[in-house]
């Protein structure tokens, strides 16, 4: 990919189809230029101006709000354009095809995000930050990209890689005396910039798993016995008549999985099979899926019929009802006898929520226990900014630590400055991928080429 900030690029900003507007987003040298051409001057930067756009042959095509930037105070880092169209893809293209012809290329997927990195203008963290923060589905998720965005990531990990320059210093300055050892003092001074660095880094490692739950929603298993309302509830959760309710226990087989935004965040609901005693053939096979599901959700609802008595769990089950990833949800509470109170005895020790999947009554408390349960698998980062990670940083880490604890082996057993110093050196430049502060063009060509157009 040529990233050449020489070329003045062009692509819409916003999705295609009617919209009250799009956005057309140019960044380049070429931009004061082309906004002389076409509007007569140059707007005054950060000033949106009402113009008419005409074509290099004076055709009208719209009348649009223009905003220029001067660089470095922009995005790219570069000067910019911003045009507001009216929404309308053949507006949004008649423009694209006049600023090509006046000497615009085609933005390729993440470019003007790719130009903001290079420009200095954002870490590789927060450029990820970008596409995180357009993508994510959720509150929670949106409050983790936003927080990367910011660069907190980058900020905590310049804080971890000023250690740990600190501990190679102490090192390096016995590299050249090859007859001295590294004095007992020094020893246990780096020894303890490299235990705090690498619990600092293994707590950081140790958020990629709620940063896939971000991404990906909270996988969420709801389980009960046959006919206590699992698929009403579903039904209710995402709100439309997704999974077939029906007066014949045992119609749910197999299961499906739906991406529901719940309150704050996000879950991946998945409906099982019921607990019947007394299987048939293919109940049997959805049940087996139910263990599987169960052994490997994150949060489980168990839907309990409050009319009837609470069905035996097969020990398997009963062993994932766990009080920090398990609430049980009374259904049916409409037709309880305000008197005569529950038949079902849930089991002891869990979180319990009543509702009427009929009627909805009941969902908001419903929606907050999840919201509880949820936050709680937030990894502790004590009183600091919470932070989560990526596969890619994930990947970086896992080299850092490894380096780290090479280290460690050499310093425990008195091994040569050298290696000890080549080990640090190798932490240091596995963290500085995350943040970017590295230049390995076939690594930001993946990078961005993962973007959308316009990004
Ligand atoms: P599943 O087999 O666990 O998926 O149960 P369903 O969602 O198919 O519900 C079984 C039956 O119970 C259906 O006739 C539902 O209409 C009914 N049902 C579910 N939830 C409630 C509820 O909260 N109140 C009442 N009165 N009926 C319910």
């Amino acid at each position: 990919m040529s990233s050449a900030s020489h070329d003045t690029i062009a692509a819409p900003a916003t999705p295609t189809g009617a919209s009250a507007l799009a956005v057309v987003r140019v960044s380049g040298p070429d931009c004061a230029r082309l906004a002389g051409a076409i509007f007569g001057e140059t707007p005054p930067p950060r000033l949106a101006v009402h113009q008419d756009y005409r074509a290099q042959d004076g055709r009208l095509l719209d009348d649009i709000v223009a905003t220029f930037y001067a660089g470095p105070n922009s995005f790219t880092g570069e000067d910019t354009l911003e045009l507001s169209l009216h929404g309308n893809p053949v507006i949004v293209q008649l423009v694209l095809d006049d600023l090509f012809k006046r000497g615009c290329r085609p933005a390729e997927p993440g470019e003007f995000t790719r130009r903001a990195f290079l420009n200095g203008r954002m870490d590789l963290a927060q450029a990820e930050a970008v596409m995180e923060v357009i993508g994510a589905r959720s509150e929670r998720a949106l409050a983790a990209a936003q927080r990367q965005l910011r660069g907190g990531l980058g900020r905590h990990l310049s804080q971890v890689q000023d250690k740990l320059l600190q501990g190679l210093a102490q090192v390096e300055a016995y590299i050249d005396f090859p007859e001295e050892d590294l004095p007992p003092e020094d020893r246990e001074a780096v020894g303890g910039v490299l235990a705090d660095v690498l619990r600092g880094t293994q707590r950081l490692l140790a958020t990629e798993r709620y940063g896939d739950l971000l991404r990906e929603g909270i996988k969420t298993v709801i389980l009960g016995a046959p006919n206590a309302g699992k698929s009403s509830l579903l039904n209710q959760l995402v709100g439309r008549e997704r999974a077939l309710v029906s007066p014949e226990p045992g119609t749910t087989r197999d299961y499906i999985e739906e991406y529901i935004q719940l309150g704050p965040i996000g879950l991946k609901l998945v409906d099982t099979a019921g607990l019947n005693p007394t299987p048939g053939e293919l109940e049997r096979r959805g049940m087996a899926k139910t263990h599987e599901r169960v052994a490997a959700a994150d949060l489980i609802l168990l839907v309990l019929d409050a009319t009837l008595p609470c069905p035996a769990l097969a020990d398997d089950i009963q062993s994932y009802l766990r009080p920090d990833r398990t609430l049980v949800v009374l259904n049916k509470v409409d037709l309880l006898d305000p008197a005569a109170g529950t038949t079902a005895e849930p089991p002891a020790g869990l979180p319990v929520v009543r509702l009427s999947a009929l009627t909805g009554a009941g969902l908001e408390e419903l929606i907050a226990a999840v919201t509880r349960l949820a936050d709680a698998l937030q990894p502790d980062f004590g009183d600091e900014e919470i932070l989560t990670i990526n596969a890619r940083h994930a990947d970086a880490l896992r080299r850092a630590i490894q380096a780290m604890v090479h280290a460690e082996e050499h310093l425990r057993t008195d091994g040569p400055v050298e290696l000890m110093a080549s080990d640090l050196r190798e932490a240091l430049m596995a963290l500085g991928e995350i943040a970017g502060k590295f230049d390995n063009e076939a690594m930001l060509d993946r990078l961005f080429a993962s973007f959308c157009i316009g990004k």
